[in-house]
Parts: structure tokens; C-alpha cells; sequence
């Protein structure tokens, strides 16, 4: 049966692979794009999904004075978009029937996101707009690769073998790629995993940054069989500096950063130079202060996105809840791609731990986590401003002294956020992941500021 369904899940790709044809030469041109091509072609295509969106969705119709007609001379999309008002997910979850164009494009289907948090969102899509988003994967694929259809491992948190089941895994039939459960990833399964990878010989590894990361730790100096012939891909968290080098020696030869969602409204890639450059397709991003400025270059700002690709369901300035850093769009790049680029990437503003003056602080889970003796797998929750709970997994040989660490932890804690603070640990079996598709977060806030001035961004 589970086998079944991960063929179910490749013949779909295959499908949204013939649906993609039309878009092939496109995207395989746009590797080839000049910068000012790149700003060109996300203009044009912004303008057509706007026009769209003034006609036939009823969110924008019914809001027409925040979406008035453009002037004729407008061609700097990052100057069209600043006109218009952020679009907050809260907006998104209550007016969600009001984004889908009036009458449905043909073959619409649908998908509800996990909804780790609140509400869960109903998204559209066309088979065609699946078709070009999977056009696009293919000739990354193809780059990184050098196979449209490449031997694939997935780490999956969908796929969970009931608890009585010996299978570690489902095969598709008919493509034999693999999806591995992240729950299986502990030391009782070490050597089927590497037996089955081994067997396997991936040319892709998919999954989330920690999910590879955990991969990575588990397989320890077992360095795989498939290692100079693999790449990973790593999605939806933000990946620790400390993880790549662990992922690097152990699992594939290079290890590429994909930065996308499920509103399909952005995509950015990391390439061999170790930079994510904006794919123009998909979607503009842009970095923004708290009052919907763009920052400034080697600043923090929220990410917010446009979606180019969907008139299912056009998306204009929508906030995604991730922060990250701008380079002012330099486009530089030794790889000789002319993408703009962003810088690193901090993931969830919610993991941005808050300050009773009103800074965020981002990664304290590297600066205060990182390197922890006979610690296996770490987390801050943030209770109250100056209040903390931390989860820590030993090593089940290991014993290093509690003492030792908690005044490791604590010590650096203080040095990050220059003030002191009460810490309560708790020692666990294993860390627990929230929601469905058991993300996990190395630093998680749990609590409501009430009045914070402003998000001023304080990254140390
Ligand atoms: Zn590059």
C-alpha cells in the first residue's frame, strides 16, 4: 500500500513534468538572463498578474483603491510594489475564498497548508503553474545533477510507518526513488539506513536542513557510498553553519540551500559559490524595515514576496514571516549567474528571540547550541523576556557533567542578549517537534510581547 502511494506521488511528478514542456526553453533561458533582463522579465510578468488580479480577483476588486491602475511609465518593479500595502497572513487566512480569481481558472486544484501555526491556509494552483514549478526543479536539477530525474531520497515527516511496522521506508515501483521517515532516523536503524542508501545510490538528498543534519549525525563516520555522485537539498528551516560541514563530509559532495515556500511565491537557490540567487520566475522578494521600507544592504529585514507564477491565487507583497538579510540585490556572482542575490537567511521571525527593548536576536541557536559536549540535540524556548526553558538530548553513553553544560549555555546566553536571565532545563529522550510536519526549530518563542515599539533587528 505505502509503496503505492510514493509511486501515486512520482506519477504526479511525471504528469506536472509533461505539463511543464511549454515552459522548458523558458527556464533554461533564464540561467542565461543579464541583470537587467532579470528586473525586465519580473516587471512584465508582475504587470500581467496584476492586470489579472484587478479583473478577476475579488480580494483586489474590492480593494481597488490600495490597487489602482498602474501609470504608463512604470517599470521598476521594486518601485510598482512599494505602493501597494504588505499582505499579512492573518488577511490571507480571513478573505481566503477572495484570492481565487472569479470564475476558477481551468484545472484548479487545491491544498491546505500544515498550518504549524494557526489556521491552516487553502492554496491553489493550476496543472500548468504545477507544470512550470516543476520545469523550473528540473533544470536545477539537470545543474546541480546533470539528470531531469535524478535518483532521489526523500526524508519525510508525511510518511510515518505505523509503530508495530518494521518498514523504514516506501519505494515507488515504477522510478525507485525512496522516502525515508525522519522518524526512523535514530541509532536502532543505522545500519538498514545505510544499507538502504547504500543500495540506493542517490543522486539527491531532499529534505529538511535538520532532518539532513540529524541524517548526517546518525551515519557519523560511516561516509556513504554514494557520497561524491550526491547532492543535498535543503528546505523550509533555516540551516545552521555548524550543519553544512557535518552534511558535507558524511552524506554528498556539495550541499545546496533552497529557500521556497508553499505559496509558491518565491524561490532562491543556493549556487556552488555558496550564494542564493533569486530566481526570476517564480517571484520578487524583497527585505523590508518595519515601516515596508526596503533595508539596507548587509541589514535584517522581513521577507516579503510576490508571486509571479500563480494567477490561481495572486499573491502582491505577501509577508511570509521569515527574516532575512539584504545585499541590495548585488548580482556578482563568481558562478557567473547574474540573479540577484539575498544574504543569509534567518528563518521564522517567530524563532527571533525578543528583547524586553524591542531587538531581535537571531541565531542563538548556533551561538548558544553549537558544539555542546555529549549533547545530541538542543533547543531554547523563550517563556518570557528574561525567562527560558531548555531542552537538551544527551548522548545516551555520554555523561558530561549537567553542571559543566548548563553554565556553558547560560554563559553564552547572557553574552548574547547582555542581560541575565533564568533558565529552566529539562532533560529529554528526544526533542518534540510541533505540528504535523515535525519541523523542527532550534529556537522557539513562546510567548506574547505586549508592547514592543517596533522590530528593531539586532543580529549578534
Ligand atoms: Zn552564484
Amino acid at each position: 500500500m505505502s509503496n503505492w502511494k510514493a509511486t501515486k506521488i512520482e506519477l504526479n511528478t511525471r504528469i506536472k513534468s509533461v505539463a511543464g514542456l511549454p515552459n522548458r526553453s523558458l527556464v533554461r533561458n533564464a540561467w542565461q538572463m543579464s541583470t537587467d533582463e532579470f528586473w525586465n522579465y519580473q516587471a512584465t510578468a508582475f504587470k500581467s498578474l496584476y492586470e489579472f488580479a484587478r479583473n478577476r480577483v475579488p480580494f483586489y476588486q474590492k480593494n481597488l483603491n490600495d490597487y489602482p491602475l498602474l501609470s504608463s511609465g512604470d517599470d521598476n518593479v521594486l518601485e510598482i510594489l512599494s505602493q501597494f500595502p504588505v499582505l499579512l497572513k492573518q488577511t490571507l487566512r480571513a478573505n481566503n475564498s477572495d484570492f481565487l480569481p472569479s470564475p476558477l481558472l481551468p484545472l484548479t486544484m487545491f491544498h491546505t497548508t500544515s498550518g504549524t501555526s494557526g489556521t491552516p491556509i487553502r492554496l491553489s494552483e493550476t496543472i500548468w503553474e504545477k507544470g512550470f514549478y516543476q520545469a523550473i526543479n528540473e533544470e536545477l536539477f539537470l545543474r546541480i545533477c546533470g539528470n531531469r530525474y535524478p535518483r532521489t531520497l526523500y526524508l519525510t515527516g508525511f510518511m510515518t510507518p505505523s509503530h508495530n511496522s518494521e518498514e523504514l521506508c516506501w519505494r515507488d515501483l515504477l522510478f525507485g526513488n525512496v522516502a525515508l521517515s525522519i522518524y526512523s532516523l535514530n541509532s536502532r536503524n543505522r545500519d538498514g539506513i545505510i544499507q538502504l542508501i547504500n543500495n540506493l545510490k542517490p543522486q539527491i538528498i531532499w529534505g529538511y536542513a535538520s532532518a539532513v543534519h540529524q541524517l548526517a549525525v546518525l551515519l557519523g563516520d560511516r561516509t556513504l557510498r554514494s557520497k561524491d555522485q550526491c547532492v543535498a537539498v535543503v528546505t523550509s528551516e533555516t540551516l545552521q553553519p555548524d550543519w553544512r560541514a557535518d552534511i558535507e563530509n558524511v552524506i554528498c559532495r556539495k550541499l545546496f540551500n533552497y529557500y521556497s515556500s508553499q505559496e509558491g511565491c518565491h524561490l532562491a537557490v543556493e549556487c556552488p559559490f555558496g550564494q542564493m540567487h533569486i530566481n526570476p520566475l517564480m517571484g520578487v522578494i524583497e527585505i523590508l524595515d518595519e515601516y515596508d521600507r526596503p533595508v539596507k544592504k548587509g541589514e535584517l529585514g522581513r521577507v516579503v514576496v510576490t508571486g509571479l507564477l500563480r494567477k490561481s491565487m495572486p499573491l502582491i507583497r505577501y509577508e511570509l514571516g521569515d527574516a532575512a538579510e539584504s545585499t541590495g540585490y548585488v548580482s556578482d556572482c563568481s558562478c557567473g549567474l547574474k540573479w540577484p542575490i539575498i544574504a543569509q537567511i534567518e528563518g521564522r521571525l517567530e524563532n527571533l528571540v525578543k528583547t524586553r527593548d524591542g531587538r531581535r536576536i537571531g541565531m542563538l541557536g548556533y551561538s548558544v547550541l553549537k558544539d555542546l559536549p555529549g549533547v545530541k540535540e538542543s533547543q531554547i524556548v523563550q517563556v518570557g523576556y528574561e525567562k527560558f526553558i531548555c531542552n537538551i538530548v544527551k548522548f545516551e553513553a555520554d555523561s558530561v557533567e549537567t553542571e559543566y553544560l548548563e553554565k556553558l549555555i547560560r554563559d553564552q546566553l547572557i553574552k548574547r542578549l547582555q542581560t541575565n536571565v533564568q533558565i529552566e532545563f529539562r532533560y529529554l529522550s528526544s526533542i518534540p517537534r510541533r505540528g504535523s510536519r515535525a519541523k523542527f526549530s532550534a529556537v522557539v518563542v513562546d510567548f506574547e510581547d505586549k508592547d514592543i515599539p517596533n522590530h528593531r533587528e539586532a543580529i549578534v
